[in-house]
């Protein structure tokens, strides 16, 4: 397709402006960044931008803005909704990836300040290697960075614990807005009450208000863990087990669900090193300042799990043993996708009230099992955020998972829940946010969009419905 006038002046420009290895049209690259996991389709990127500054940044904006040329930000590119790619413009895609920087750690205060390129797992390998008893407890997928994660409202595994990307995990960030004006939302005190929240704008905003450039965020103490796991007859006792066991106290980081068909998985997948009752199970990450808060807090969760219906209660008392049963959920994704060589897979992600998980999964579990098609389903029990992991082959497949997912998405929403817990928006789930959140809620979004962004240029066609009340 032939580049648009406006947008060849815009590249000029952008090859002007920033140092010649930080522009490129090179057709691998464009390709890399405007594939992303998942079954939304997007077109291609026009040219793809690496800034190393805030103030690069601003001027990629202005020449974005000056040339009327589309911008989407790209972290580390593991958003699973097409956040990242461009639904129908082209455009630039500026990828933080060489704004990965530490710029300094406040151990007393428990924060560091960073770049939004670094990646989650990096700051805590460097903070281990550093010898700082402190880590960044947010754990979406790996390769993920700050500013995709503050742009998803992301969370992950430890969220039973600490909460998600909309807690006060980001406790300041620099955003240069679409009309290049650069803003930083706060100080670093712990606490404010200067004034209404504007960092919360830009969580979940996927890049729609402003491109983050620095973030200061929070620590915490990095506290033993032991993993224990149990079996049950179903997702239901599976589900209570859960609910009594963090309504009492158990000091748990993460709750984890795998249901039968996940476990058969892990089993024909042969990774783990044993085999696994296939039973919808739970894995449960214990955590306490002491071994002994440990083991205390297993025996009392051993007694919930077996007045729950559980059995084969399992408990690694030491650090080797509990890697080893955590691999199995942390490998259970990965299964699925193995197992079916060839196949592609679809994630999808829906959170309901604790109480209303064993319905939703029961309810989908007739839908996924009527389709025929290969699915896994897992959830992070501990905040009845549910996954599946659903594989097809060709399109007429690819049209019944369109069919589940939109059947999941309902199920949820039914259950006074939402069509996405942790994995946001994005292209794909932007038919739902009307349905779910009332059209006077979306409408104050798209005003606050359109006063933010009055051109569109900020990744146009994602997170908005495409409703005609406003323009967006
Ligand atoms: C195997 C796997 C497991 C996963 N598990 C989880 C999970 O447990 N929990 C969870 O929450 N998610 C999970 N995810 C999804 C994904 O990791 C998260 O959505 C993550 O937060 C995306 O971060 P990213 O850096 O990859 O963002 P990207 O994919 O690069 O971008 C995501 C969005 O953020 C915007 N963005 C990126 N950087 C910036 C910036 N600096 N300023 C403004 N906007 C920006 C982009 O434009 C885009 O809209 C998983 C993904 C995979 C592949």
């Amino acid at each position: 397709m032939p580049i648009p006038e406006n947008y060849a002046k815009a590249i000029e420009a952008l090859q002007a402006t920033l140092s010649p290895d930080s522009v490129t049209t090179d057709a691998g690259v464009l390709t890399k960044h405007s594939q992303t996991f998942g079954v939304s389709k997007g077109l291609g990127h026009t040219v793809v931008v690496f800034p190393k500054t805030t103030e690069d940044v601003v001027n990629i904006v202005n020449i974005s803005r000056e040339n009327r040329m589309p911008i989407c930000a790209y972290g580390g590119g593991t958003s699973l909704e097409g956040h990242a790619t461009f639904s129908d413009t082209g455009g630039i895609s500026l990828d933080v990836s060489r704004m990965d920087q530490i710029l300094e750690i406040h151990v007393e205060d428990g924060d560091l300040v960073c770049q939004p390129g670094i990646q989650w797992v990096k700051i805590n390998e460097i903070l281990n290697e550093k010898g700082i008893p402190l880590f960044f407890p947010l754990d979406p997928g790996i390769g993920a960075t700050i500013g995709g994660m503050i742009s998803t409202g992301c969370s992950g595994t430890n969220a039973v614990k600490y909460g998600t990307a909309r807690g006060e995990w980001f406790i300041n960030a620099t955003i240069v807005l679409p009309s290049g004006e650069v803003i930083k939302t706060r100080r670093r005190a712990r606490k404010c009450s200067a004034g209404f929240d504007t960092l919360s704008l830009f969580i979940g905003a996927e890049g729609t208000l402003g491109i983050v450039t620095e973030v200061t965020i929070r620590l915490t103490p990095l506290l033993p863990t032991r993993v224990a796991v149990a079996n049950f007859p179903d997702v239901g006792h599976a589900s209570k087990a859960s609910i009594e066991a963090l309504n009492c106290g158990v000091s748990l980081q993460c709750v984890e669900l795998l249901d039968k068909y996940s476990m058969a998985g892990l089993n024909s997948y042969n990774q783990t090193m044993r085999q696994w009752p296939e039973k919808d199970s739970l894995f449960f990450k214990i955590q306490g300042a002491t071994q002994v808060f440990i083991e205390e807090s297993a025996r009392i969760l051993k007694e919930v799990v077996e007045r729950n219906g559980g059995s084969a209660f399992e408990f690694a008392a030491t650090e080797k043993e509990a890697d080893d049963l955590w691999l199995a959920r942390k490998t259970a994704p990965m299964a699925g996708l193995a197992l079916h060589p060839g196949a592609r897979a679809m994630i999808t992600d829906v959170c309901v009230p604790l109480s209303a998980l064993p319905q939703l999964m029961t309810n989908i579990r007739k839908d996924l099992d009527a389709s025929g098609l290969p699915a896994y389903t897992l959830a992070h029990a501990g905040d009845g955020n549910m996954h599946a992991l659903i594989l097809y082959r060709n399109e007429d497949e690819e049209k019944v998972v369109h069919d589940l997912v939109n059947q999941l998405a309902q199920y949820a929403l039914e259950l006074d829940g939402t069509c996405t817990g942790e994995h946001g928006i994005g292209v794909g789930k932007k038919k739902y946010l009307v349905n779910e959140l009332g059209s006077s809620t979306v409408e104050l979004m798209k005003q606050i969009k359109q006063t933010l962004d009055p051109l569109n240029l900020f990744s146009p066609g994602k997170l908005y419905p495409d409703y005609a009340k406003s323009s967006y």
